[in-house]
C-alpha cells in the first residue's frame, strides 16, 4: 500500500554559495522516477525578522507517496545529499531534516503558522520528535529543524503563488548573471499572470538574483504554466543546469497574522500593531524615516528605511492624530536607537485635518490687519482701524497622504510581501491535478535532453 511522507529541510546554506531549493532541486531530480509527488516542492518562507537567515528563510518540503521500500531509499537519499551538499564547515549552517509519515499533525501546522511571526527556540522544535509520525535528524546544532518543521507544517491550503527557478551550472557560480534584458521585458508584458519581473518604478530587474547562490533567475506568478511561459520566452545567455517549479507562500503576507498591543512587542517578530502618531515622521542620518506610534498601552519608533525609496515621502506626509496600521519586523534596541518597528507596509485609517491661520483684512481699505496683542483683537496699519472681535482667518489644508495601504517600490519588498498587483487575489482552494503536476516536473527534469 502506498504512504505519504513529507520531507523538509532547511539552513543548508551559507552566503558563500549554495542555496536551499538547489539541495531541493538535485533530490526532486534524483528521486522523482522512484516515487510520485503529490504537489510542486513547496518553498515556504518563514519569520523575515529572525537574526539567523542568510537570506529571505526560505526551508523547502517536498510531498510525495509511494511503497515503504521507495520510501526508505528516499530517506535515505535526502539524508546523504543534504549531508554531502550541506556548508557544514560554515558555523553558520546548521542543516535540520524533518520527516513526517501520512497526515500532517494539527501541533505541526500550528507551529508552522507561528513559525511566519514568532521566534522559536531548538529545543521547542525537538518536542515533536515524540509524535509517532515525526522523524527530526539534526546536523550541527540543528536549527534547521525549526524551518524544517515550518515547511512541512505549511501544504499551502491558504492563498500561494509559484516560483519558477532556473539554476546556473557550477563554473559561473559568483559571476555576473548574462541575460538577455530586453526578453525580461517581453516576457513580462506577455504573461499578465506574472508579477514583479521588473520595478518599472526604477528601472530594475528583479528576476536575476545578485550573490554567489546558484539561482540563475526567478519568476513569480499566479500559476505554474504562465511562470513556465515566462521562462520560455527569457533569453539566457548562460549555460543554464536546472530548472524548477515551486509552489510558495511568497507574496501572500502570510507572515502578517499576528495583532500586538506595543507594550507586547518583542525583537524580531513580525507584526501588525494599530496605532496613533504620536511623534512627527523627521528623516535622521543615513536618510531614514522615523516616527513614533501610541497605543493605549505604550510608545515605538516605526521606521522606514533609506531603500524603501519613495516610500519615505509618502510617509513623511503623516502627522500627529493620524490613525494607522503599521506592518513590520521589530528591531531590537541598539547602541544609538531604541526597540524600532522595521516598516514593511503601512495603512492609513484615518487622517487629522491641518489648518493653516492667517489674519483677516480691514472692511474700510482692504489691507491685512495686524495682531493688536494678545486677545486685543486687531487693528489696520493703513488706516487705523480697530478690529476686536476679529479673529483669524482658518483654512483647511489638503493632506498630502490619503486613507489606504502604502508599500515601498518592488526594488525593497521581502519575499513575502504581497505586492499592489497581488492585491486582489488570492489562490486559496485553487486545485491542481496530480497528473498535471507529475507531466510539469517530469518537462522540467527532462530540459536539457529536449533543448
Ligand atoms: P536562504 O533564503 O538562502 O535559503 P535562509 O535565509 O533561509 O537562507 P537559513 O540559513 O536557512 O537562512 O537560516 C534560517 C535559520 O532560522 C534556520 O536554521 C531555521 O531553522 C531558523 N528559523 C526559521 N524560522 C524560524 C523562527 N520562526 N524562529 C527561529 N528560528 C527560525
Amino acid at each position: 500500500m502506498k504512504k505519504e511522507l513529507h520531507i523538509a529541510f532547511d539552513d543548508t546554506d551559507s552566503l558563500k554559495g549554495s542555496c536551499t531549493t538547489h539541495l531541493a532541486t538535485l533530490i526532486v531530480h534524483e528521486i522523482f522516477d522512484q516515487v510520485d509527488f503529490i504537489d510542486f516542492p513547496n518553498l515556504i518562507r518563514l519569520n523575515p525578522n529572525i537574526p539567523h537567515k542568510t537570506r529571505g528563510n526560505g526551508a523547502v518540503a517536498i510531498r510525495i507517496e509511494g511503497d515503504n521500500s521507495d520510501l526508505e531509499v528516499v530517506r535515505d537519499v535526502v539524508i546523504t545529499t543534504v549531508k554531502k551538499m550541506a556548508r557544514l564547515e560554515d558555523e553558520n549552517t546548521n542543516p535540520g531534516i524533518a520527516f513526517v509519515s501520512n497526515a500532517i499533525p494539527k501541533e505541526v501546522k500550528q507551529f508552522s503558522r507561528r513559525a511566519m511571526w514568532d521566534v522559536i527556540s531548538i529545543p521547542e522544535a525537538e518536542e515533536f520528535n515524540s509524535l509517532a509520525n515525526v522523524e527530526l535528524i539534526k546536523l550541527g546544532n540543528g536549527r534547521g529543524i525549526i524551518g524544517a518543521l515550518g515547511a512541512i507544517g505549511n501544504p499551502l491550503e491558504d492563498d500561494f503563488t509559484y516560483e519558477h527557478l532556473a539554476y546556473r551550472t557550477a563554473k559561473n557560480f559568483g559571476t555576473k548573471r548574462m541575460i538577455d534584458r530586453e526578453s525580461i521585458f517581453a516576457a513580462d508584458k506577455a504573461t499578465p499572470l506574472t508579477f514583479s519581473n521588473v520595478d518599472y518604478e526604477y528601472n530594475s530587474v528583479m528576476i536575476t538574483p545578485r550573490g554567489a547562490d546558484p539561482v540563475f533567475a526567478g519568476i513569480r506568478g499566479e500559476t505554474f504554466v504562465e511562470v513556465m511561459k515566462a521562462w520560455s520566452l527569457v533569453k539566457p545567455l548562460e549555460e543554464i543546469a536546472m530548472l524548477m517549479v515551486y509552489r510558495t507562500n511568497q507574496h501572500t503576507n502570510q507572515h502578517f497574522i499576528k495583532e500586538f498591543p506595543i507594550n507586547q512587542l518583542k525583537p524580531h517578530l513580525s507584526v501588525v500593531v494599530h496605532g496613533t502618531i504620536s511623534k512627527k515622521p523627521h528623516y535622521i542620518e543615513g536618510s531614514h524615516l522615523i516616527f513614533s506610534i501610541r497605543d493605549g498601552t505604550d510608545e515605538i519608533d516605526c521606521a522606514a528605511y533609506e531603500p524603501t525609496k519613495r516610500f519615505r515621502g509618502e510617509l513623511s506626509n503623516l502627522t500627529i492624530g493620524d490613525e494607522v496600521t503599521v506592518f513590520g519586523g521589530v528591531r531590537p534596541a541598539g547602541k544609538n536607537h531604541p526597540m524600532t518597528i522595521n516598516i514593511e507596509r503601512l495603512r492609513v485609517s484615518s487622517l487629522v485635518k491641518q489648518f493653516s491661520y492667517e489674519n483677516p483684512f480691514c472692511e474700510k481699505c482692504g489691507a491685512r490687519l495686524k495682531s493688536a496683542g494678545k486677545n486685543k483683537g486687531f487693528k489696520c496699519q493703513k488706516c487705523s482701524a480697530v478690529y476686536r472681535e476679529k479673529k483669524q482667518i482658518e483654512k483647511e489644508l489638503p493632506r498630502k497622504i490619503s486613507i489606504k495601504e502604502y508599500l515601498p517600490p518592488i526594488i525593497a519588498h521581502r519575499h513575502l510581501t504581497k505586492p499592489f498587483e497581488r492585491m486582489n487575489r488570492n489562490n486559496k482552494n485553487k486545485q491542481i491535478g496530480k497528473s498535471d503536476i507529475i507531466e510539469t516536473l517530469k518537462l522540467l527534469i527532462n530540459f536539457k535532453k529536449s533543448s
